[in-house]
C-alpha cells in the first residue's frame, strides 16, 4: 500500500537538514507572511516553515500525510491544511495578504511525476506571490533556467521566460531523501516580470510548436503547423536564417515569430498538450 503511493504520489522525503535549512532560507519566511507549501508530506520543510512564517498552508493529496501534519508541527496554530490535489485546489482564498499587504510565497518539494503540470498551473498567477520556490528533478530544473543555445533549453524554458525571472539555487543528490530517488534534484526561484512578455493566452502553445521537431530546424517544427509562405516570411519578418533552430531563440524572437505568425493561426490547429509532454521537447 504503502509502496503504491509512494510512486503514485512521487513521495520522496527530505532528511538533510543542511538542503532543508538552504531552500527554507530561499522561500524566505516571513513572521507577518504567508507561506503556501505544495506536499507538505513528512513536515520536513513544513516544520521549519511554520516556525518562521506568520501562516502555513500546506496543499497535501495524501489523506494520510494531511492527517498527521498539525501533530508534525506541535500543533501547528499557524498551519492550514488542504487535503486537495495541488492541480485541482482553488488558492484564490489564500491570495488575501494576511496580516499586512505581503504576497504571499510559494514553494514545495514537487511529486517529481507532475512537477512540470504544477508549475504550468501556477505560473500564470505569478504576479499574485512574491516567488516560487521549488525543488524537482535536476534536468528540469536546468530546462527552467536555462538559456538560448543551451542543450537544456526548451518549450518549458521560454514558457517560464515569458512570466518570470528563474535562478537555479541547489543541486541535491539521492542521498538527501528516503526512500533515495534514481536521479538528482534541484531548486530555482522564479521572481515574476513586473507583466508578462506576451499576455495572449496562444503564446504557450505557439512555443510547443516551435520545439516540435527538437534538433531539427525551426522552419521545420512550424511547418508542422503553418503554411510554407507563411513561415518563410515569418523567418524573413525576423532576419532569421533559413537553418535556425529554437534552441537559439530568445523569448524576444519568440514574441516576434508569434505576433507575425497569429493572424495565421486557424483555431483547428490548437490541439492542447500534456503538460508533461513539455518535458519532452
Ligand atoms: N515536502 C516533503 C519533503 O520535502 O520531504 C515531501 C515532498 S514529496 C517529493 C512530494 C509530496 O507531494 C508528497 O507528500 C506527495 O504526497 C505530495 N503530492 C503529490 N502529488 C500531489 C498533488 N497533485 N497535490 C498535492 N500534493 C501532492
Amino acid at each position: 500500500m504503502y509502496d503504491r503511493e509512494r510512486r503514485q504520489f512521487g513521495q520522496n522525503f527530505l532528511v538533510d537538514p543542511e538542503v532543508i535549512r538552504g531552500i527554507v532560507d530561499d522561500v524566505d519566511p516571513l513572521p507577518e507572511g504567508t507561506v503556501i507549501e505544495i506536499g507538505p508530506g513528512a513536515a520536513a520543510l513544513t516544520e521549519p516553515l511554520c516556525s518562521r512564517a506568520g501562516r502555513v498552508v500546506a496543499i497535501e493529496i495524501d489523506p494520510k500525510w494531511a492527517d498527521k501534519l498539525p501533530r508534525k508541527v506541535g500543533g501547528g496554530a499557524n498551519l492550514v491544511v488542504v487535503n486537495q490535489d495541488a492541480l485541482r485546489v482553488d488558492l484564490d482564498a489564500w491570495f488575501d495578504p494576511f496580516p499586512g499587504h505581503l504576497k504571499p510565497a510559494l514553494c514545495g518539494n514537487l511529486p517529481y511525476n507532475r512537477a512540470s503540470a504544477i508549475l504550468i498551473r501556477f505560473l500564470p498567477h505569478i504576479a499574485k506571490f512574491r516567488h516560487f520556490v521549488f525543488m524537482v528533478q535536476w534536468e528540469v530544473a536546468k530546462r527552467v533556467c536555462a538559456t538560448p543555445g543551451g542543450r537544456a533549453y526548451g518549450s518549458l524554458t521560454v514558457i517560464v521566460a515569458n512570466y518570470a525571472n528563474a535562478e537555479i539555487r541547489l543541486k541535491i543528490g539521492p542521498d538527501s531523501f528516503r526512500p533515495r530517488p534514481r536521479v538528482h534534484s534541484g531548486t530555482f526561484r522564479l521572481v515574476a516580470r513586473e507583466t508578462p512578455f506576451v499576455t495572449d493566452p496562444l503564446f504557450p502553445w505557439f512555443v510547443r510548436a516551435a520545439f516540435r521537431q527538437k534538433r531539427k530546424t525551426l522552419r521545420n517544427s512550424l511547418l508542422m503547423t503553418f503554411a510554407v509562405p507563411d513561415v518563410d516570411a515569418a523567418i524573413a519578418h525576423c532576419e532569421l536564417l533559413q537553418g535556425t533552430r529554437a534552441e537559439e531563440l530568445s523569448l524576444e524572437t519568440f514574441a516576434a515569430l508569434f505576433h507575425f505568425l497569429k493572424p495565421r493561426i486557424d483555431a483547428f490547429q490548437i490541439v492542447p498538450s500534456k503538460d508533461d509532454e513539455i518535458l519532452e521537447d
